[in-house]
């Protein structure tokens, strides 16, 4: 049994009259301590998949399974513990609380966390340990990210999910978190990373997922970036690279 599995997973948001698949059938596995990045175009479900991993959201339909768990039947209240222990969630912003320090913010996250790591040594590991002081508004966005990334390490998850963690930041801050993140998978930490950083999906993934529509429309190691098989794919490359 892989250490993530979706099963046939489907997600129908209902919006008055009108039905949309956000995710329309998606089955595959990742293993512990894989990076996988998930990309597709606008509107092809990579935020809805993550939700659904996460425990943000549930299923339509089919099954996820986490480490044995089935977390597509947990009740509202396993799937509170289920995001406060299992999960560590970057966004494309990072939503620092303004008027706390950096050490602060991680620590305010650790508090809702049995036995988390120490504040002031996950904000040394993402590079920060000059920083512990600083608010929010005295550093750059790299930085603001790499607190947002320390503040979900500090709660030990058991698998990191990255949505966009790069979109917002400036193109010479990219490169910083986008290294974070890498050493995260050295150390053996599995990742899902939605991301259109697509010389970072070449370097690093294990796994690449590319989905429009909802499914999964072609999977594979890195190689398939330079040598994609389906039309789609080769057309959203072209538009991407
Ligand atoms: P992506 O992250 O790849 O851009 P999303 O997962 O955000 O895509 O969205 C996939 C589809 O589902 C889109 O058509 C979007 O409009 C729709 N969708 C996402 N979230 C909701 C929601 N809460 N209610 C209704 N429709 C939604
Ligand atoms: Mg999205």
């Amino acid at each position: 049994m892989a250490f993530v599995e979706f099963r046939d997973v489907l997600k129908v948001y209902r919006m008055g009259e009108v039905e949309v698949a956000a995710v329309d059938g998606m089955t595959f596995d990742i293993e512990r301590g894989e990076l996988v990045v998930v990309v597709g175009p606008s509107g092809a479900g990579k935020t809805t998949l993550l939700n659904m991993l996460g425990g943000m959201d549930a299923c339509s339909s089919g099954t996820i399974m986490l480490d044995g768990r089935e977390i597509s039947a947990f009740s509202e209240k396993e799937l509170t513990y289920y995001r406060r222990y299992d999960i560590g969630f970057v966004f494309q912003f990072y939503n620092l609380v303004q008027n706390l320090t950096a050490l602060e913010n991680v620590e305010l996250a650790s508090q809702i966390c049995k036995d988390p790591l120490d504040a002031g040594t996950v904000l040394k590991q993402v590079g920060l340990g000059h920083r512990l002081d600083n608010f929010p508004a005295q550093l750059s966005g790299g930085e603001q990210q790499r607190v947002a990334i320390a503040r979900a390490l500090a709660m030990k998850p058991e698998i990191m999910l990255f949505d966009e963690p790069t979109s917002a930041l400036d193109p010479e801050l990219v490169g910083e978190v986008l290294n974070v993140m890498l050493s995260l998978a050295k150390e053996g930490m599995t990742m899902v990373v939605v991301t259109h950083e697509i010389g970072f999906a070449r370097e690093v993934a294990d796994q690449i997922v590319f989905m429009d529509g909802g499914v999964v429309v072609e999977q594979g190691g890195p190689e398939i970036i330079d040598n994609p098989q389906e039309p789609r794919f080769k057309d959203f490359l072209q538009h991407v690279l």
